[in-house]
């Protein structure tokens, strides 16, 4: 089973991508993440790449679709992947559709998150606090937001005609989100 999890920065994404996770086996691939152990392994990409990631832009789809690609084939990935924060753009979408092709494989499900934007700052300073994200400050957060406004109406109408979207209520408790997950990808649904 191979799920997408999009929403808005701070939606709780990782968060629910962790419970699952952990519930099927299926393995969270973060690009963000991704990114971030580039940037604290001190890699030539992530210094490249921190300096767009601090002012809320897109990193270059090449550098996305290559980790992905690179993990994809890794055993913890057999029973399939959680992607969060990937496909950002069309052109992602379409990378990884290929990718699972090549492997007899497919997406079942994207699952997006509706959250109320006025809600996410305080989320975002609360994590701020938590993790020290250097991209988690008031000026980064309003970019990647509205990034975030831009590249949904290109990633989302890209599912939606193949019919694989499904939303769920990401202003409920943590719990109750997971709940509304779980009947989605519970594996009688899939
Ligand atoms: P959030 O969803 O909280 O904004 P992420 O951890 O998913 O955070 O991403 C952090 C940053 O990493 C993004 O603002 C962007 O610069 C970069 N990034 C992550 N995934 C992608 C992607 N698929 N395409 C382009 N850039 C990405």
């Amino acid at each position: 089973m191979n799920i997408i999890f999009f929403g808005p920065p701070a939606a709780g994404k990782g968060t629910q991508a962790k419970i699952l996770q952990d519930k099927y086996g299926l393995q969270q691939l973060s690009t963000g993440d991704m990114l971030r152990e580039e940037i604290a392994n001190a890699t030539p990409l992530g210094a490249k790449m921190k300096a767009l990631m601090d002012d809320g832009q897109l990193v270059p789809d090449s550098v996305v679709v290559e980790m992905i690609a690179g993990r994809i084939d890794s055993s913890d990935c057999a029973k399939g992947a959680i992607f969060d924060g990937f496909p950002r753009t069309q052109a992602q979408a379409q990378a990884l559709d290929e990718m699972l092709a090549e492997r007899g494989k497919k997406i079942d499900r994207v699952i997006e998150l509706i959250v109320d934007f006025d809600a996410l700052s305080a989320r975002v300073e609360k994590r701020a606090a938590e993790e020290g994200r250097s991209d988690d400050n008031v000026t980064t957060f309003k970019k990647r937001l509205d990034q975030y406004k831009s590249y949904s109406k290109e990633v989302l109408p890209y599912y939606r005609d193949k019919d694989l979207t499904q939303s769920v209520d990401g202003m409920a408790d943590i719990d109750d989100v997971t709940a509304q997950i779980l009947a989605i990808v519970s594996p009688k649904a899939v």
